[in-house]
């Protein structure tokens, strides 16, 4: 849990290398993580495919086609908050 309380950010990566899954931030912290991983990995290949020739806006288009994961996530953490004071420190900012 301290891994994941730091806050819900979102890295998708660099230049030509892109981050899906946990590893990009789309952590669950009500578990269900496979989900996310394959949507986002899902959202990384195709947004790949489509820029192909122009590698500039792959990750732009990742960013927009995985905004609504970002926002359940975002949901998910402030749901896990509002639980118990023990994970009030987990609340987003608005
Ligand atoms: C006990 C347990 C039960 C779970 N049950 C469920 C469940 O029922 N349903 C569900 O949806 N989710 C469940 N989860 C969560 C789910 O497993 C994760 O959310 C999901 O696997 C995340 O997928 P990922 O691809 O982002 O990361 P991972 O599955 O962690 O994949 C990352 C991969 O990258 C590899 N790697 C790491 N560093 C490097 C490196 N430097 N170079 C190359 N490779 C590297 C790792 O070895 C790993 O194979 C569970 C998790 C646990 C621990």
């Amino acid at each position: 849990m301290s891994h994941i309380r730091s806050g819900c950010k979102t890295d998708y990566g660099k230049g030509r290398l892109l981050f899906a899954g946990e590893a990009a931030g789309f952590l669950n912290p009500m578990g269900e993580g496979i989900s996310a991983g394959m949507e986002s990995g899902n959202a990384a290949a195709h947004a790949i495919t489509e820029h192909f020739d122009e590698p500039v806006c792959v990750l732009d288009d990742y960013q927009q086609s995985t905004k609504m994961l970002k926002t359940y996530m975002e949901r998910q953490w402030n749901f896990v908050a509002g639980l118990s004071d023990t994970f009030s420190e987990m609340k987003l900012p608005l």
